[in-house]
């Protein structure tokens, strides 16, 4: 091992990410310190959330420094160490870098994973990663679900919402998911078990909302939010009383320096009903319990998991900047390197 390469962060974008935005750049690979690890990246994962790091504004994690190689949940084996508890050739999971080789430390979201007890290491990124971790405890414990809830879902063919439509199921939910195109409605009944399919393309928001109370015209117990905007806003008109809103994200927002926010904040009234933001990060301390669950419906077949993987860190590029097209068909991932 000589060179490092990395997908550096060089100009902070505005609104759509660019080319000119980040430079692929060789640098020296790194020494560990004491009390640290050299992990050779092999999966490095490509999440919408990524894009609110390039800005330099307050949020739940510092701004990507400029001339940094851009920040990344990771699955690779650690090339050397000063830590016995991370010895060499050990898989590991944790946030690292899209590069070929992070220095890293224990603790955080860094720990040892199995290759072993599952199909592909990449999937410590998606349906066992914080993807998966977003879901499972964003319908378990922040919704809360039961069986016989209505549970409504936006971005839901995406990596998040199409397993939380799966879990949806699973506990006995009536699943509604609202996606982005006919062949993403397809996927959501005939692949994820979604009982009704949305798309919202083409529909302007009262379109919406009327398909939405066809679906369930005693409102929704639950949203599952992904996108925000009129799809939030379409959802905020459809509450049934006591609903419970979970707000994970809202993708259609990166990318624009105007927010557009909710206008039926009102509904949440009129339903007396509770919207909770929530971060995957709070629930680190459980993820031993959220992994073993998933790991265990995965092992049943009861969860389908797609995952699309470009491959090379030559093509980081194309790769990330298909993030913000929607066009994906399974939870990103660039692989870096080989196993
Ligand atoms: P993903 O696989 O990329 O799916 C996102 C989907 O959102 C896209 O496939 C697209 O589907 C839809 N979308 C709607 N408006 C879009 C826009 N303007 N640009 C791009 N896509 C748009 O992403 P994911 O990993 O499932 O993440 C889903 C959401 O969860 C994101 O908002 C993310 O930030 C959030 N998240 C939150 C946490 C947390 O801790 N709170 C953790 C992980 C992820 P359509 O074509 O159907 O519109």
């Amino acid at each position: 091992m000589t060179v490092n390469r990395r997908f550096l962060l060089t100009r902070r974008p505005h609104g759509v990410p660019v080319p000119d935005d980040f430079q692929l750049a060789e640098e020296a690979v790194p020494q560990p310190g004491e009390g640290e690890f050299v992990v050779r990246t092999i999966y490095a994962s490509l999440d919408p959330a990524m894009r609110g790091w390039l800005d330099d504004v307050p949020s739940y994690m510092p701004p990507i420094p400029l001339g940094d190689a851009v920040r990344a949940s990771v699955v690779g084996r650690v090339a050397a160490s000063r830590d016995p508890a991370f010895p060499e050739g050990a898989w590991v999971s944790g946030l690292g870098a899209i590069e070929e080789y992070s220095v890293a430390r224990s603790g955080g979201f860094m720990r040892r994973i199995d290759p072993d007890a599952v199909p592909s290491p990449s999937n410590y990124l998606s349906v066992l990663g914080a993807v998966g971790m977003t879901a499972y405890f964003g319908v378990t414990d922040v919704l809360a679900a039961k069986p016989g809830q209505t549970l409504l879902v936006s971005g839901a063919a995406g990596a998040v919402g199409s397993l939380v439509g799966q879990i949806g199921k699973i506990i006995g939910c009536r699943t509604i998911g609202i996606a982005g195109s006919p062949e993403k409605v397809r996927r959501l009944t005939q692949d994820y078990g979604y009982d009704v399919a949305i798309d919202y393309r083409g529909k302007d928001r009262a379109a919406l909302e009327a398909e939405i109370h066809a679906a369930a015209p005693n409102g929704v117990d639950l949203v599952f939010e992904n996108v925000g905007g009129d799809i939030l806003d379409a959802a905020l008109t459809n509450l049934a009383d006591h609903a419970t809103v979970a707000l994970c994200g809202m993708i259609s927002e990166y990318n624009s320096p105007e927010k557009i926010g909710a206008r039926n904040v009102w509904q949440l009234i009129v339903h007396r009903a509770t919207i909770r933001g929530f971060l995957v990060s709070d629930y680190l301390p459980r993820f031993e319990e959220g992994i073993g669950t998933m790991a265990g419906w995965l092992g049943e077949g009861r969860l389908r998991v797609d995952e699309h993987i470009d491959r090379g860190i030559e093509n980081a590029l194309p790769a990330f900047l298909r993030l913000f097209e929607g066009t994906n068909e399974g939870k990103m991932i660039l692989q870096v390197g080989e196993a």
